[in-house]
């Protein structure tokens, strides 16, 4: 989260007013306003033909070492769809398809602020599974089996994608 104390725009030191219902920094000199947005994040619940999970164990922080779903923030310029199967791509080696949105979530993160975690369905057909620097391991489950996963967001998005399924059966 980025502290502005000057406009990033001209320099000026900023001031503190009261605009469209919220305290927000404000340049006197060329209006500019420091509007503060979550960040967006996209997640990937992938599964594979036999319908397994793919879950990764992460090597780096937030959540060192946690059991979690792949994922990780969105580039300027690519939709949210490009940036989960990008995430994938890059964490996992593996290609996969977009099923459907299974929800959009909001958490804060003690290091990030606020985030917006846009979280999709996605089917990985074939292709071997690699992982990159930012995982120790990464593998696909049966659900009945999956490592115990910890963060709440993640927990929650596995329950809406599960009770997705039960709702709208293929
Ligand atoms: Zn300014």
């Amino acid at each position: 989260m980025k502290v502005y104390s000057y406009c990033p725009v001209c320099g000026t030191p900023l001031k503190t007013a009261k605009i469209e219902y919220r305290t927000r920094k404000t340049c006197p000199s060329c209006s500019w306003i420091h509007y503060e947005n979550p960040l967006p994040v996209a997640v990937a619940y992938t599964e594979n033909l036999s319908g397994e999970l793919l879950v990764v164990r992460r090597a780096h922080h937030p959540a060192y070492n946690e059991w979690a779903l792949p994922g990780g923030f969105l580039e300027s310029g690519e939709s949210p769809q490009e940036g989960c199967l990008r995430e994938l791509q890059e964490e996992t080696s593996l290609n996969g398809k977009i099923v459907h949105l299974i929800g959009a979530y909001h958490r804060e993160s003690k290091m990030y602020g606020s985030l917006l975690v846009v979280a999709y369905k996605v089917i990985v057909r074939e292709g071997n599974l690699r992982i990159n620097h930012e995982l120790y391991e990464a593998g696909f489950y049966p659900y009945e089996s999956i490592p115990q996963i910890n963060i709440p967001l993640h927990q929650k998005i596995i329950e809406d994608a599960r009770n997705h399924e039960y709702q709208h059966p293929l």
